[in-house]
């Protein structure tokens, strides 16, 4: 079986791994969106990864899902959103039994991937490593971390994990990977929505502290009804943790609301939502806090889902 990376994606996470995966020697291709942006890309003659102050080019190979020849492992390093029509595109091309690795934030894509190719193997990742694009296919490493993967209907341990050993990538298997994915989902929706509402970093919370606790017991409700009872342990003092480890820091949802970006909140705050209605759950708080979301990002102009 081939053992190349095909990476999809070549954003803030796609660089970072496509970088480290070269430079460890494993056979990386790009899967680029479409014709106008693998040129781009020639022009550019590569990939530049900024860590510690110091750029460095990676002139990895670049395709589109167009392109030739069958795919038996893809790391799906776009937005959330864009995950399955992505995967819908290159279905045609992935090998049976090929492994897609979905470095997605929330949850409700990695399903939404796995329905369109239900004969792959889907590995799902949470990740609390840090990137922001400089500029065209220039990324800038932000924030050490650490990736915990995980596949929910199979706890085998990949062939190929020791890969990511072997390119410096801080990374464990887990078979609680939905555990992880649940619990950064909640101190997503309890933090990040509120910062674009109150137009504040995340230490602004601090002022809202009232109703950053009413949110918190929602949402361990929510979990523990979710069957995630381990993710709702101690959810209002992590919370709390979070906001005051971060304090100066602008949330993702806020830097995507003040950049004109279209945000991920269909698969954090919009998730909660839906798993509450679907367990018939009233969460009046969170569902408030929906809607003055969605109101927001409307009168701005932004998709609300
Ligand atoms: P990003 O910088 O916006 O990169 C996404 C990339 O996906 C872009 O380069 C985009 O192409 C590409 N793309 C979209 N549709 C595509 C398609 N059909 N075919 C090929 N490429 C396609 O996003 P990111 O920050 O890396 O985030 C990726 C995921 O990781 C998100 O769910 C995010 O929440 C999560 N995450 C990010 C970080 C972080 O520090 N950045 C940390 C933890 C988790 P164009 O360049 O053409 O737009």
């Amino acid at each position: 079986m081939s053992s190349t990376w095909h990476i999809l994606g070549a954003g803030s996470l796609g660089t970072l791994w496509a970088c480290r995966l070269a430079r460890a020697g494993k056979a990386v291709r790009l899967i680029l969106r479409d014709a106008a942006r693998l040129q781009a890309y020639q022009q550019a003659g590569g990939l530049t990864l900024v860590e510690q102050e110091q750029p460095r080019h990676y002139a990895i190979p670049a395709e589109t899902a167009e392109a030739g020849g069958p795919i038996h492992r893809v790391l799906v390093a776009c937005k959330a959103y864009d995950a399955a029509p992505a995967i819908a595109r290159l279905a045609p091309r992935l090998a049976d039994g090929a492994t897609i690795v979905l470095l997605q934030n929330g949850l409700g894509s990695q399903d939404e991937v796995a329905e369109q190719v239900p004969l792959a193997r889907c590995i799902f990742a949470s990740s609390t490593e840090g990137a922001f694009r400089e500029g065209d296919f220039q990324v800038r490493f932000a924030g050490q971390g650490f990736t915990w993967l995980g596949d929910p209907a199979n706890p085998a341990v990949p062939d190929w994990f020791g890969d990511l050993q072997d390119a410096g990538i801080p990374s464990e298997w887990t078979v609680d990977i939905l555990t992880r994915l649940w619990r950064k989902l909640a101190l997503n929706c309890a933090i990040n929505p509120l910062t674009v509402l109150h137009d504040c970093q995340n230490g602004g919370l601090l002022g809202h502290l009232g109703e950053v606790e009413a949110l918190s017991v929602e949402l361990a409700g929510l979990l523990q009804r979710c069957g995630q009872p381990e993710a709702a342990i101690d959810l209002a003092e992590d919370v709390q943790r979070v906001i005051l480890a971060t304090a100066a820091n602008y949330s993702s949802m806020y830097q995507d609301v003040r950049a004109g970006r279209r945000t991920e909140v269909h698969y954090l705050l919009g998730h909660a939502c839906r798993a509450a209605a679907r367990h018939g759950m009233a969460l009046p708080q969170l569902e408030h806090l929906h809607q003055r979301l969605v109101d927001n990002l409307r009168a701005r102009g932004l998709p609300s889902a």
